[in-house]
């Protein structure tokens, strides 16, 4: 065994004395699809990781009902269910699950050191950075009265529950350009509700949207409320909200979907590692390497084009195959 918790040594190192300090082979960080598949591969190569599990344990799927495109669940199966099926397998081959909340890091030095809900340093010669991303929401109430009854932040995966109805798509970006022309292919009729007088989607997506029949643009509209029985259907919005104009216009759907960006879960780490300009971690193409070596990242944090559960997984395992490969080379 690899893990060596040596805190008397440790706290003497340490400015503050109150601080625990715990020495580990393997840190994952984050408790998704990426994180629980790294953690399956870690445990089985002998690495002993630990995982801290996050504001959201699960993950972003725990918020989503059905998953009907993940392999292996011919007849589909719920996303907090998915998520312990995960969790189960991991904890198997001796993956150490924890609470708590990844706070700040210093990759500095050969080994890296990862501050747990700012009452413990875990020192790790491999850290796996798995925290996710979170969709943004408007911040209307509303969105959490019909959460999963309703209201989606994700066309690919919930789209296929309203076939033949009507649906609305907020934001003008290039994720709702793509997630409203995905829909118009299962539904009946998509409302696009945007913003501005314009899109900020690409030409290419811009003229999709406006070619695509059964989209309908409501431009300069925003969200005032949602309406429904237990479940979303309809929506009241604003037009030309606070201009001279104004008035609210009510709309019937069954589907209300969120495609206004997505934030990265990479704050606590951007001191350290490489980002792009909206926050994803930038990883060395065909790996999960990052710019720190022996920190791997893997799944939303990491992803901007595909953001699928099983495609996280795919990453989770890369990191880990990565990890357990550096490790070789290190004590070779
Ligand atoms: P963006 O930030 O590009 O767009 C967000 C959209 O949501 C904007 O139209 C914005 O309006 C709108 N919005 C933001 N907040 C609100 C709000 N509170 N109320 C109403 N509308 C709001 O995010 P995306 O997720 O679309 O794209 C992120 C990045 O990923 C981009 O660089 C994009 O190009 C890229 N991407 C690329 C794809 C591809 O190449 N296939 C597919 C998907 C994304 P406003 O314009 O007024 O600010």
């Amino acid at each position: 065994m690899f893990k060596v918790i040596n805190i008397d040594d440790m706290k003497a190192e340490n400015t503050n004395q109150d601080v625990e300090v715990e020495k580990v082979k393997c840190l994952i960080i984050g408790s998704g699809p990426a994180g629980y598949t790294a953690a399956i591969y870690a445990a089985r190569a002998n690495m002993s990781p630990v995982m801290y599990e996050g504001l959201q344990p699960g993950g972003q799927l725990t918020t989503t009902t059905e998953v009907e495109n993940f392999p292996g669940y011919p007849e589909g199966v719920t996303g907090p269910v998915m998520m312990e099926d995960l969790k189960a397998q991991a904890v198997r081959f001796g993956t150490d699950i924890r609470w708590g909340l990844a706070t700040k890091v210093d990759f500095s030095g050969p080994v890296h050191k990862v501050w747990i809900d700012e009452t413990k340093v875990v020192e790790s010669e491999v850290v796996i950075l798995a925290t996710g991303a979170t969709a943004k929401y408007l911040g209307i109430d509303d969105e959490k009265k019909y959460a999963g009854s309703g209201v989606s932040a994700c066309a690919t995966c919930d789209g296929f529950f309203y076939r033949g109805k009507d649906v609305a798509v907020v934001g003008g970006g290039d994720t709702a350009a793509e997630e409203a022309i995905y829909l118009a292919g299962l539904v009946n009729k998509v409302y696009l509700i945007v913003r501005r007088n314009e899109l900020r989607a690409s030409k290419v997506m811009q003229d999709r949207v406006l070619k695509t029949k059964n989209i309908e643009v409501l431009w300069e509209h925003q969200t005032k409320a949602l309406t429904g029985d237990g479940v979303v259907e309809g929506a009241i919005l604003w037009k030309k909200k606070g201009t001279s104009e104004e008035e609210e216009v009510s709309i019937k759907i069954d589907g209300f979907f969120l495609a206004i960006g997505h934030k990265p879960n990479s704050d606590f780490v951007k001191d350290f590692i490489d980002t792009d300009e909206v926050g994803y971690i930038k990883t060395i193409p065909g790996t999960a390497k990052t710019n720190v070596a022996g920190v791997f990242a893997c799944g939303d944090v990491q992803d901007s084009q595909y953001r699928q559960a099983v495609t996280a997984a795919g990453s989770g395992c890369m990191a880990a195959i990565d990890a357990e490969r550096y490790l070789s080379e290190k004590h070779s």
